[in-house]
């Protein structure tokens, strides 16, 4: 059975069909949406058909090779396929060079086959969780509603008055409003906001929430965080 759809989806271009499906399995499983290419060509065909929130892009290619692709996706003359989407480039031994590694490249990140499922997810949620901050730092503000908080002076009103939240709970509004439209699961939001390695209890995140609703819904008599039973919460606009 797999998790909830968290409302990812994935382009895994990689021509090792069977690295390719067991990474498309595991990231079902994970609640990605994932589309697959075994070519470059096949691989920028589809970015352009659909929208991807990250790219898994294998180096060595038939074809088009995965540098080349990220040249095309970060500012080539093909402005149907310029993207900032994350790339993470998945690179055999050996074929690390200084051009992959580099800043320069385009790429946020590289993994090494062979590599753990686990490594990848959690590259995968790093390269993600920059790609919002960044999104947000074009202004630093974050709306929902009448909400709005302003991430650089770490200030939250709601219609103009201000909001005092603890640092936890301000987190926690700043990851909802974030993916605000997109349910999201406890697991994530302990994963996001209480860190991977959090081991104590998961009703936390109720807890939380329920804090939340207090200097928010109720204080202003609007529901600004909804609950989806059995599944998680969901901010909506
Ligand atoms: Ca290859």
């Amino acid at each position: 059975m797999s998790k909830t759809p968290n409302g990812k989806n994935v382009l895994i271009i990689e021509d090792e069909v069977k690295l390719a499906r067991f990474v498309e399995l595991e990231l079902r499983y994970e609640g990605y949406g994932v589309d697959v290419a075994h070519d470059g060509r096949g691989g920028l065909r589809l970015f352009r058909e659909k929208a991807f929130d990250i790219v898994l892009l294998d180096l060595m290619l038939p074809g088009i090779d995965g540098m080349e692709i990220v040249k095309i996706l970060r500012g080539g003359s093909d402005s149907s396929v310029r993207t900032d989407v994350p790339i993470i480039m998945l690179t055999a031994k050996g074929e690390i060079t200084d051009k992959v590694t580099g800043l320069d490249s385009g790429a946020d990140d590289y993994i090494t086959k062979p590599f753990v499922i686990e490594e990848l997810l959690a590259r995968m949620r790093a390269a993600l969780k920059k790609k919002h901050i960044n999104d947000t730092e074009e202004n630093g503000i974050l709306t929902l509603n009448n909400l709005k908080i302003d991430t650089l002076r770490r200030y939250v009103e709601v219609s103009g008055e201000t909001v005092e939240l603890t640092k936890t709970e301000y987190e926690l509004l700043v990851y909802l409003v974030q993916n605000k439209n997109n349910v999201i699961t406890r697991d994530q939001i302990l994963n996001e906001v209480w860190g991977y390695n959090y081991l104590g209890e998961t009703n936390v995140v109720d807890v939380y929430i329920r804090y939340l609703r207090q200097k928010l819904d109720d204080r202003f008599n609007t529901k600004f965080i909804h609950t989806l039973r059995g599944v998680g919460y969901i901010a909506k606009d």
